[in-house]
């Protein structure tokens, strides 16, 4: 095996990132002066590189870099910044590979994976770029002679905060459309798969996107994060990450008087009726759990089965367990990676260890990589939607499958939980299909498919996984304000001390 270290200075280079993770600050690369931190190579357990965190100096520094650069971002034309987004779309794609090679050794995400969430990032900039000249207000018929108009401004400054399990493509998601609006950009990955979103910013400043803009803070949330969330220049804060975090997050804006828009977790339902065409589903479940190793917000982590069928669909589901490539990142057949990190490997394993003692059935895939932080593909049989790990989220490739008699029950199983992100249901009954969207709780809801996504699409969810949205037309309400504009057209100016009528 190529040297991994030599694989990985090989994509900073190639990505002229300098040799170790550095934040980007005002179009520098500067070092952080906080604590040591490292990257650490998932599917060897080796460590790649380490860095200094950016500590509280440097995310004041980002916030006014931000502040001072987004003036004149906002005052040009909307074609001339969606001009330098395509731009972008463009630099994105002229560097796929890199981008795509160190994100799959950093984040331990298969390259085949990496290389299609690439693509996808090159398409938000595309996307948003589009949108940039069609962000407008309207005329409102008021009562009275009075001409009354809104405008869409940009926020100004905005605090974005992202987790380590798709870092490019969650930073291209919240980055597009906040730019595509006016508004500048302080942007804090996780310090666990920071190198990405670097990479993503500086490739835009190298092809006109104003240097300081946008500036990726390296760091730790305590630190960084928490100077950014209270600094004057940031007027909103969107976190991607735990509910636990959110939290804590949102609470930190709030004392501030400061919205946040927060997407967090899931516990989603996947429905499988005893209509459903069993293989198409099958083939869905395993990619609604297995997929990215399960360390998805949208995994289909509970499945409920119609009980004439369930004993049958998790016999495929097993078999097909074992015919999943599961192994390097880095290898092109690779189609399922080991968890990212060590944190997130301990806690999938303690989960399925306190599912087993309170009584789960586990039927997991037989081999694994012997070193990585690999979690066999998992099923659990005998849980119930009460039980600890049919409640709490996973992040792993673990699936409860629990069965269900009627349609009213598994409305009540999918909504049972304190979460609403996404949810899913199989069957060849259109009228059901519709029944069951129509009251499963979810921000995005699949009809015999999963996880299937576009930028143009809302996303959100509500109770524990959330509230706002991104993505599609919503995300571009969420990064702009409404003014609302009054003019008196009367020939003799009438001075309205209240109501007009
Ligand atoms: P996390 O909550 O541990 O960390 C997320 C981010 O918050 C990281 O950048 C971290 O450094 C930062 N952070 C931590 N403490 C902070 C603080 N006090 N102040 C400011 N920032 C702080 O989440 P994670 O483990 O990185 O990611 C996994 C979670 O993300 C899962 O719950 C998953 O469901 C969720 N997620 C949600 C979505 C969605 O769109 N709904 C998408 C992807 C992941």
């Amino acid at each position: 095996m190529t040297n991994r270290i030599d694989i990985f200075d090989a994509q900073m280079s190639a990505l002229d990132l300098g040799s170790h993770p550095q934040s980007l600050i005002n179009g520098e690369l500067v070092n952080g002066s906080g604590d040591p931190i490292s990257l650490v190579d998932p599917f060897t357990e080796l460590p790649l590189t380490t860095y200094n965190d950016a500590g509280a100096e440097l995310a004041t520094a980002a916030c006014h870099a931000a502040q001072e650069a987004q003036v004149d971002w906002a005052a040009l034309s909307g074609m001339a910044r969606g001009q330098v987004m395509q731009d972008i779309a463009r630099a994105v794609l002229a560097k796929a590979e890199p981008l795509a090679m160190l994100e799959a050794l950093v984040a331990g995400k298969p390259i085949r994976d990496c290389r299609v969430e690439v693509a996808k990032v090159a398409e938000m900039f595309a996307y948003y770029g589009g949108w940039a000249d069609k962000v407008h207000g309207e005329v409102i018929p008021v009562p009275s002679g009075h001409l009354n108009y809104t405008k869409r401004e940009p926020l100004g400054v905005v605090f974005q905060i992202t987790p380590w399990n798709a870092p490019i493509f969650t930073g291209g998601w919240q980055i597009a459309p906040a730019i595509a609006t006016g508004n500048g950009v302080v942007i804090k990955p996780s310090e666990l798969t920071p190198v990405t979103t670097v990479a993503l910013v500086r490739l835009a400043e190298q092809v006109g996107l104003p240097k300081g803009l946008v500036n990726v803070l390296c760091g730790l949330g305590p630190t960084a994060g928490q100077t950014a969330i209270e600094h004057p220049a940031i007027r909103k804060v969107i976190f991607v990450g735990s509910p636990e975090t959110g939290r804590v997050v949102a609470t930190a804006a709030a004392k501030a008087l400061k919205p946040s828009v927060l997407e967090l977790g899931g516990k989603s339902a996947n429905i499988i009726f005893d209509d459903a065409n069993l293989k198409h589903a099958c083939l869905g479940a395993q990619a609604a759990i297995f997929s990215g190793a399960g360390q998805s917000c949208v995994a289909g982590s509970r499945l409920l089965v119609h009980r004439s069928i369930h004993a049958e669909l998790v016999e495929m589901l097993t078999a097909g367990m074992n015919e999943i490539r599961l192994g390097d990142p880095l290898d092109e057949a690779t189609e399922v990676g080991p968890i990212s990190n060590a944190r997130q490997f301990a806690h999938v394993s303690e989960m399925v260890a306190r599912a087993v003692s309170d009584g789960a059935n586990v039927l997991s895939r037989e081999s694994t990589p012997d070193k990585g932080y690999f979690v066999p593909p998992t099923v659990l049989k005998n849980v119930t939607n009460t039980d600890h790990v049919a409640q709490t989220e996973i992040f792993g490739p673990v699936v409860a499958a629990i069965p269900f008699d009627t349609e009213d029950e598994a409305i009540a199983l999918a909504n049972g939980t304190e979460f609403s992100l996404a949810g899913a249901v199989w069957t060849t009954d259109v009228g059901r299909a519709h029944r069951i969207a129509d009251h499963v709780r979810a921000g995005t809801f699949w009809i015999n498919s999963y996880k299937a996504i576009h930028v143009s699409s809302p996303f959100g969810g509500s109770l524990n996984s959330g509230f706002g949205r991104s993505s599609g037309t919503d995300a571009l309400m969420e990064y702009t304000s409404t003014k609302s504009v009054w003019l008196d057209s009367a020939a003799t100016p009438r001075i309205a001390f209240g109501y007009v009528s």
